[in-house]
């Protein structure tokens, strides 16, 4: 395996015992079982003792004893010091065998057999595991032959851009903002932060970038991403403030014909395949609200967040109360004047201590400076969504509940309003508070329970609306119950065209058939998660029912581990297209809507953008993280024509 490791780490070596001793005090006991047992196969790390604890909202376990975590400090301080002294340079990771067993101690249990070739990815040891090798050594004329174009410089189109790269197939990225970063290009509003830790929030090959915070902010996010652009060298690859308009294969050709508009006009690409990595909360959704046009004040869209705003003295209406609102109100509401919140229905909320904060720095000191500190806390964070995590979004059939689904969800119900009532005195605010879905079946909000959207509608500056819209007018919000809302700015914090797959980009595959057409039926569907039968040549990253099963990053390697193979299998074999059957197709979405009815987002009272307009879910993804990796990581080329 190749490792991303360390030439020396000069800091180390001017480190004193003192820093040491204090870094490894901040360190996670558990990662420090489980990558000194990696590093030293030592088997006094393998004896120690644990209890079960609850850390936040989730049940995990610690040394049980003090003379416990006594031990495991003191082995962590004497590697270190060990380290130093003899020059801190180059350090293999021991050996791979031992790697199932290492994140058994860190987790407390083994881990089962279905997740373990997941896991050992997920510790990203080799941060090349989802880059597929090609299987025979290709011709140098095929390969000159063929290019790609990937739409999208984000998460998912800026790893395909690293593995087209580096397997040597030619490539080029349109991308219609002016930088990289996809999401965290746009979402640039105050509060925009992950919901998932950032360790997790990486490639494989971004295992080492230092997130100063275990949930990065929309900066840091943003950093990351020009961080890969930057280390892989791909700027020169990317045509910026180019927006991709139109796709048309053309069958006879076998080429993609690529409409785009960027600041020279319109221009016709051709490529033999396209990589869409456009993402799936992408376009805004801008309400209908009569009198918008009539308002005199600035009004934005949060995924437009102009720049240099300042909200200071601003009296301003937010409308929509999903993550968005929830997440910015509270910032905002310390900056503006007055905020006026127009909630329509609220959202449960997820409190995780230190959501806000940032690491502590002797936890990054022991990054840069405990060789795989970083893998193994990525590990850690990764498995916290592991076997487990999949099963609370089940229906249990035999549960009968007014609020809940199973055990679990009504456990997680109970919690989230036991954090409202922590927080909220009013019993009428608690009960405006309150979702009537069942917990999870919409995306819950996680916040800081320091200070969240709780706090803020509790201060003197913000008032809750909870009555609807009548209309918006010259100097602002009239609310149905009569009363008017005057506001110096709108802010609609009201999602995003989620169930519109590609869109607005027209699309028209073999013979002439649109993708419109194909989804006429009933919504956006795709084989995988990202082929459509008549569409060749064309992978779709975060496509049809593709959303939860997997972190975001991890999804988008797997697909481009999928892409690849069949990109690989066109060159190595001198073919020209490569599309699912229909049977495969319909096979596939058979099952994918079967299991989606078994789950949470498709119980009759959930209330969520997940389900689209046709009753069905073209957003989720009702497979474990390992089927979903079987799936992609070996394709079934027998439901694959290629011609
Ligand atoms: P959202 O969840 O779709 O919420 C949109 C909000 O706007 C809802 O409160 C909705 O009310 C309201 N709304 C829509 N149309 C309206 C209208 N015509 N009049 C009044 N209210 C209207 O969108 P979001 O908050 O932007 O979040 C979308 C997704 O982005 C999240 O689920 C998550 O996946 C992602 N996200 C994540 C984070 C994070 O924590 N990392 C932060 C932000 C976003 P109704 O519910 O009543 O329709």
């Amino acid at each position: 395996m190749a490792t991303i490791e360390a030439s020396v780490r000069p800091e180390l070596c001017a480190a004193s015992d003192a820093v040491i001793e204090d870094a490894v005090g901040h360190a996670d006991l558990m990662v420090l079982r489980g990558l000194l047992y990696q590093l030293t196969g030592d088997p006094e790390l393998k004896a120690v003792a644990l209890k079960s604890v609850r850390v936040g909202r989730v049940d995990t376990v610690a040394p049980a004893t003090d003379a416990d975590i006594a031990l495991l400090r003191r082995k962590a301080v004497d590697f270190l010091k060990a380290y130093r002294d003899t020059g801190a340079g180059p350090i293999g990771y021991g050996p791979p065998e031992r790697v199932p067993e290492s994140m058994a101690l860190v987790v407390g249990s083994d881990i089962p057999d279905v997740g373990l070739d997941l896991f050992v990815e997920e510790i990203a040891l080799d941060p090349w595991a989802r880059s597929p090798q090609w299987p025979a050594t290709p011709d140098p004329k095929q390969l000159e032959n063929f290019t790609v174009t990937i739409i999208g410089a984000g998460m998912g189109g800026l790893n395909a851009a690293v593995q087209l790269k580096r397997a040597g197939i030619r490539y080029n990225v349109i991308e219609k903002n002016a930088g990289v970063g996809g999401t965290w290009h746009e979402n640039r509003y105050p509060g925009a932060r992950v919901d998932t830790p950032s360790r997790m929030y990486t490639h494989l090959f971004g295992v080492e970038f230092p997130y100063p915070y275990v949930y990065g902010d929309h900066i840091e996010n943003q950093k990351y991403f020009d961080w890969v652009a930057d280390k892989f060298d791909l700027l020169g690859d990317i045509t910026f403030k180019t927006e991709v308009r139109s796709l048309t294969w053309d069958e006879k050709a076998a080429l993609w014909e690529i409409g785009v508009e960027g600041p020279d006009g319109h221009k016709t690409l051709r490529s033999n395949a396209v990589i869409s990595g456009v993402g799936f909360l992408n376009r805004p959704n801008m309400p209908q609200i009569e009198g918008m046009d009539q308002f005199k004040g600035p009004s934005w869209h949060t995924a437009r967040w102009p720049d240099g705003v300042d909200l200071r003295g601003k009296r301003v209406a937010v409308i929509g109360t999903g993550c968005t609102g929830y997440q910015m109100v509270p910032e905002i509401a310390l900056i503006a004047d007055h905020i006026t919140v127009f909630q329509r229905t609220p959202q449960w909320l997820l409190p995780v201590p230190g959501y806000l904060s940032l690491s502590a720095p002797q936890i990054l000191w022991l990054d840069r400076n405990l060789p795989y500190h970083a893998n193994f806390m990525r590990f850690r964070a990764s498995y916290g969504y592991g076997p487990d995590f999949a099963k609370i979004f089940n229906v249990d059939p035999d549960f009968d509940d007014p609020h809940a689904c199973s055990e679990a969800n009504k456990a997680a119900r109970d919690r989230s309003i036991a954090f409202l009532e922590s927080k909220l005195s009013d019993p009428e605010l608690i009960a405006t508070m309150t979702p009537n879905h069942p917990i999870m079946s919409a995306r819950p909000v996680v916040v800081d329970p320091e200070y969240c959207i709780l706090d803020a509608i509790q201060r003197d500056n913000v008032t809750l609306v909870t009555d609807g819209i009548k209309r918006i007018n010259a100097t602002g919000v009239e609310g149905t119950n009569g009363v008017q809302y005057d506001a110096d700015v709108i802010i609609y914090a009201t999602g995003f065209r989620a169930n519109d797959f590609l869109f607005p980009m027209k699309i028209t595959g073999r013979d002439g058939k649109t993708i419109d057409e194909l989804w006429a039926a009933d919504g956006a569907r795709a084989y995988v998660g990202c082929m459509m039968p008549g569409f060749p040549n064309l992978w779709a990253l975060y496509g049809p029912n593709t959303n939860g099963g997997l972190h975001v990053a991890a999804f988008a390697e797997m697909t481009m581990v999928y892409a690849m193979q069949c990109i690989e299998t066109l060159i190595l074999d001198g073919k020209k297209a490569i599309e699912p059957t229909e049977d495969a197709y319909w096979r596939y979405n058979r099952v994918v809507d079967a299991r989606n009815a078994q789950k949470l987002w498709s119980d009759p009272r959930a209330h969520n953008y997940w389900r689209g307009e046709h009753g069905r879910s073209a957003a989720m993804n009702p497979f474990t993280g390992y089927e979903m990796r079987n799936y992609l990581l070996h394709p079934d080329f027998a439901d694959l024509e290629i011609r």
